[in-house]
């Protein structure tokens, strides 16, 4: 094969070519059962007829116009997000890292510190400012000087927040259940105590729900399941259904601290981007949608708790993690093999990320296929 793009990618040799619902197509035109979604991406799986006509309708009409000008649909995707939540307003962007950047700025610029507080394992993105959020030397390792002020703390552990939060902390920064790092949950005590601290020491609090949000647990932000009441929200992933989406969510006391000027972007929220996302959101936020979503979970962690009674299940909604008892490597392969795409968070974790609309069926053709291998 030539070498025409850099090698920043461990690629699988598998070249998809066709998707529908949960079901994508090789070029060999094997069928497999897509347990990856894009990385929590495809939220209603491929080719959904929704979001089909929401992309084929906005772009006979308009495709992008700059955030020079007004933009009624932002508008009104920036109201869906936040509607009956504590949260105000938004602000919209590409991706999750530049979600992430746009929350640290805004968390310096607001209560202007710079000390941030992170957590091992914790993945942000990869530009400078998410980059240097992240709690993994790996992310860091070769970049030279990372951004200041982040300290990383053993995640779930009181102590040592307590110890950490002080007057001089702009921000406490965390997910609900650190995807890449290997589907662990913040546990209860943990949210408990970082909304103390926060709201005892004045911190923001800032919860990057890029890869738990947009109903992926079941709720539409992973937070509303826990003690947190984040000062602000990031997302991406999920959001656009595959097209590409960032957002930071906030307060209303955070309404001044942006004025024209302090942040910006070319593409971020155009028509064609928040189109689509508004078909997603208008889809996912449903009552029955979500309950629909937390039942497949529970049938998903029984018939994994039926076929693998002694490995550890972990996550939140559609967001589980197996703890591998083989290299997850070899996991993935034999899977592949047989049909099933997985991928894996941390060095041990076999990650579960099926689209929303993943069906019961598929949930147990995919826990047979696992079964084979894990048992
Ligand atoms: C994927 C991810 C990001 C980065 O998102 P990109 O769109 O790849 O920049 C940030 N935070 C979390 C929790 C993620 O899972």
């Amino acid at each position: 094969m030539t070498q025409a793009l850099f090698n920043n990618y461990k690629r699988r040799p598998v070249h998809l070519v066709k998707g529908e619902g949960t079901k994508v197509w090789d070029e060999n035109g094997k069928q497999y059962l897509d347990f990856v979604a894009g990385i929590a991406v495809l939220a209603l799986g491929h080719s959904h007829p929704i979001l089909v006509n929401a992309m084929k309708e906005q772009s006979e009409k308009l495709w992008h116009v700059s955030n020079l000008f007004e933009n009624p649909e932002q508008e009104k995707l920036a109201a869906s997000l936040v509607a009956d939540t504590h949260l105000s307003h938004g602000f919209f962007c590409n991706s999750g890292t530049e979600a992430n950047e746009a929350a640290i700025k805004m968390a310096r610029k607001h209560t202007g510190k710079h000390k941030m507080i992170t957590f091992l394992h914790s993945f942000h993105g990869r530009t400078f400012g998410s980059m240097s959020a992240t709690g993994q030397e790996k992310v860091h390792s070769g970049f030279g000087p990372i951004v200041e002020t982040f300290e990383y703390l053993p995640f779930n552990d009181v102590e040592a927040l307590k110890a950490a939060a002080d007057d001089d902390t702009a921000a406490i920064m965390l997910e609900v259940v650190q995807g890449e790092g290997g589907v662990n949950p913040v546990t209860p005590e943990f949210a408990e105590a970082i909304q103390a601290i926060c709201d005892e020491k004045g911190i923001l609090l800032v919860v990057d729900e890029v890869q738990t949000g947009i109903a992926r647990t079941g709720t539409r932000y992973a937070w509303e399941q826990t003690a947190l009441k984040p000062d602000i929200v990031t997302l991406a992933k999920g959001l656009g259904g595959g097209f590409p989406i960032g957002a930071m969510l906030g307060t209303a006391e955070l309404f001044e601290t942006f004025s024209p000027g302090s942040h910006g972007t070319t593409f971020g929220g155009n028509p064609m981007a928040t189109h689509v996302a508004q078909a997603v959101i208008d889809t996912v936020f449903d009552q029955q949608f979500l309950a629909d979503v937390e039942e497949k979970s529970m049938f998903f962690k029984q018939q994994l708790a039926e076929a693998l009674p002694n490995l550890q299940v972990r996550g939140m909604g559609l967001l589980l993690g197996i703890e591998s008892p083989k290299p997850i490597a070899d996991v993935i392969n034999e899977a592949e093999a047989k049909g099933l795409l997985l991928v894996g968070a941390g060095e041990t974790t076999v990650r579960l990320l099926p689209p929303l609309t993943v069906s019961k069926e598929e949930i147990k053709e995919a826990v047979a296929i696992l079964k084979d291998i894990l048992a």
